[in-house]
C-alpha cells in the first residue's frame, strides 16, 4: 500500500486547498477527485465569476452563518478573507471588490481561481489521483479493548475503552494508507459537480452522526397559481419581504408540513419574531398586507418560474426560512414610490385613459405577462371602464401592488440549492482543528460540515478556513 502523512478526499474549494496548505506544511498529500477536472463546483460558483470570499473582518463573516457559527470561531479567526485574498493574489489570481464587499478574480472568470489553485498544487508537491473514495479505513488506537496491566494483588482487569484511528482510504483503484485523512466531498446540492453526498456515507460508517441536508440559497415553491401564469418574467428593482405567516386557524398550512419535516429544526440563532397580522385569502384577492416585523427583507431581482420563485432575493431568503413553518413572500412591484406618490399616479394615469378598460389602462404600471394576474387578484373585472373603478377598487390594486402576497408551500430539493445545509454535525467535530472527536486522524473540511451562509462569498471563505485548519493539523507528524 502507498502511504502518504495525508489523504484529502475531494477535488473542490476545500479539497484543494487543504490539499495545498498540507503540502506547505511539508507533508506528503495525496489528493482524491473522481472527477476530470478539479474544481467542477468552483467553475460554476457566482454565475462564473467565482465570487471568492467577503472582504470583511472576519467577524463579520460569522454574522453572516445562520447555523453553529460559534464552531467556525478559530478557524475563521486562524484564516481571514484578507488571507484569501493574499492567497489567491500571490498565486496569479488579481482580485477586485464590488458592491457588498464581495471579491472577484479581475478576469471575471472562475478559471482564474481554479488556475491559482492547481498552480498551487504544483507548488505544494500535491499528488492527484481519478478515484472515488469508496471507505475509510481504520486501526485499532490507544485504549483498543485490550486488557490493561493487572494491578499487583488486583482483581479482574478492566478493558480499555475501544477506539479506533484513521489508517488510510479505499477506493475504487485500491487502497492508500496515512495517519490523516481530510474529508472534503462537499454536500449534496448541483450533484452533477460531484458532491454527491458521498462524504456523509463515509463518515456515518465511523459513527459520525449526520443532520439531515436539505437546501439553502435553493428556489421557492408557490402554494397556489399565480407564479406560474407569470413564468419567465423576471423583475428587477423590487423589494421582497419574508413573512413567518399563521394560516388561518393557527394550523400547519395544508399541504406544506410533510415539505418543510425535510428540514431540520435547528437554526436557533436566527430566531425571528415576525409576524403575519392577515393573510392573503386562497382565492387571491389579499385581504391586506402582511404586517410585522419581517424575518429578512431585500431588493432587487426574482424570477417568476413554473413552480414559484427564483432569483437572487429569493435565495438570499430562502436562508432564513426554518422547519414547520409558513411563510409568505410579499412583494413590493413599486418600492421607489410611497402609497401617497403611488396613488397620485394611479390617479394620473386613470385620469388620462378614463374610458379605456381597466386591463388595457394597466400597461404602464406592469409588465404584459403581469397584467392579467394583476386583474384578477385585484378583483376589478378586466372590463370594467376605467372611471367608473372605485376608490375602495384602486386601493385594493395599490395594496397589490406594493404587498404582491406569494404564500409558500416550501423549498425546492437540496440538490437544485447553491449550499447544502447539514452535513456532519459539529458537535463531533473539534472547532481548532477539524479532526473528529471520535476517530483521531480524521478531518473535515467545507460544505460536508453542518455549516452554511448567506450569499457574499462567505461559502467559499468557510470552505478555505476550514480546510486551512485541518490541514495545519492534520499535517503535524505523528509518531
Ligand atoms: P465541492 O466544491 O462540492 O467539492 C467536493 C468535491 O468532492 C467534488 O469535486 C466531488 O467530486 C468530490 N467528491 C465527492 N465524493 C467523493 C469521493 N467519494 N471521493 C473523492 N472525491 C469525492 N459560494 C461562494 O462563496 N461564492 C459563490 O459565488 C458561490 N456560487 C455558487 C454558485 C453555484 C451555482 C453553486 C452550486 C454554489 C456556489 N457557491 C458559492 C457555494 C460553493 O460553491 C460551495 O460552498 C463550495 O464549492 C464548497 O466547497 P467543497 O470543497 O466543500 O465542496
Amino acid at each position: 500500500m502507498n502511504e502518504y502523512d495525508v489523504i484529502v478526499i475531494g477535488g473542490g474549494a476545500a479539497g484543494m486547498f487543504a490539499a495545498v496548505q498540507a503540502g506547505y506544511a511539508g507533508a506528503k498529500v495525496l489528493l482524491l477527485e473522481p472527477n476530470e477536472r478539479l474544481g467542477k463546483k468552483l467553475y460554476i460558483t457566482g454565475k462564473g465569476r467565482c465570487n471568492l470570499t467577503n472582504d470583511c473582518p472576519w467577524q463579520e463573516v460569522l454574522k453572516n452563518v445562520p447555523r453553529n457559527p460559534r464552531f467556525l470561531y478559530s478557524a475563521l479567526s486562524g484564516f481571514t478573507p484578507a488571507d484569501a485574498i493574499t492567497f489567491f493574489e500571490s498565486h496569479g489570481c488579481e482580485t477586485k471588490t464590488e458592491r457588498g464587499n464581495r471579491v472577484f478574480p479581475v478576469t471575471d472568470k472562475s478559471a482564474s481561481v481554479v488556475d491559482a489553485l492547481k498552480t498551487a498544487l504544483q507548488y505544494a508537491g500535491v499528488e492527484i489521483l481519478r478515484v472515488r473514495a469508496t471507505e475509510l479505513l481504520t486501526e485499532a488506537a490507544v485504549g483498543d479493548g485490550s486488557p490493561v496491566p493487572r494491578p499487583a494483588g488486583g482483581e479482574t482487569p478492566p478493558l480499555r475503552e475501544t477506539k479506533r484511528r484513521i489508517s488510510g482510504v479505499r477506493t475504487d483503484r485500491g487502497s492508500f494508507a496515512a495517519p490523516a485523512v481530510i474529508l472534503a466531498t462537499g454536500g449534496k446540492s448541483y450533484p452533477a459537480t460531484g458532491s454527491t453526498g458521498d462524504g456523509y456515507r463515509l463518515a456515518k460508517a465511523l459513527g459520525h452522526s449526520i443532520v439531515p441536508p436539505v437546501g439553502s440559497l435553493v428556489p421557492l415553491v408557490e402554494d397556489g397559481p399565480w407564479c406560474a401564469k407569470m413564468q419567465g418574467l423576471a423583475l428587477r428593482n423590487v423589494s421582497v419581504r419574508l413573512f413567518e405567516s399563521l394560516p388561518p386557524g393557527g394550523r400547519a398550512v395544508q399541504g406544506t408540513a410533510s415539505f418543510y419535516s425535510q428540514l431540520r429544526s435547528s437554526a436557533a440563532e436566527m430566531g425571528s419574531s415576525a409576524q403575519v397580522s392577515a393573510q392573503p385569502t386562497d382565492e387571491g384577492t389579499p385581504r391586506t398586507a402582511a404586517v410585522g416585523k419581517p424575518v429578512y427583507e431585500d431588493f432587487g431581482e426574482l424570477l417568476f418560474t413554473h413552480f414559484g420563485l427564483s432569483g437572487p432575493v429569493i435565495l438570499s431568503a430562502s436562508a432564513h426560512m426554518e422547519q414547520e413553518r409558513a411563510y409568505t413572500i410579499s412583494i413590493d412591484l413599486k418600492p421607489a414610490l410611497d402609497e401617497a406618490t403611488l396613488d397620485a399616479r394611479l390617479l394620473r394615469d386613470f385620469a388620462a385613459q378614463q374610458n379605456r378598460s381597466f386591463e388595457n389602462a394597466l400597461a404602464g404600471l406592469y409588465p404584459k405577462t403581469m397584467i392579467p394576474v394583476m386583474v384578477e387578484r385585484s378583483g376589478i373585472p378586466g372590463d370594467t371602464k376605467v372611471h367608473s373603478v372605485t376608490k375602495e377598487q384602486r386601493r385594493r390594486l395599490l395594496e397589490l401592488t406594493k404587498h404582491f402576497p406569494v404564500k409558500i408551500a416550501g423549498l425546492r430539493p437540496v440538490e437544485e440549492a447553491i449550499i447544502t445545509s447539514g452535513g456532519v454535525s459539529v458537535k463531533e467535530i473539534d472547532p481548532k482543528t477539524m479532526e473528529s472527536r471520535l476517530v483521531p486522524g480524521l478531518y473535515f473540511a467545507g460544505e460536508v460540515l453542518d455549516v452554511d451562509a448567506y450569499t457574499g462569498g462567505f461559502n467559499l471563505q468557510i470552505a478555505w478556513s476550514t480546510a486551512y485548519a485541518a490541514a495545519q493539523a492534520a499535517a503535524v507528524p505523528r509518531l
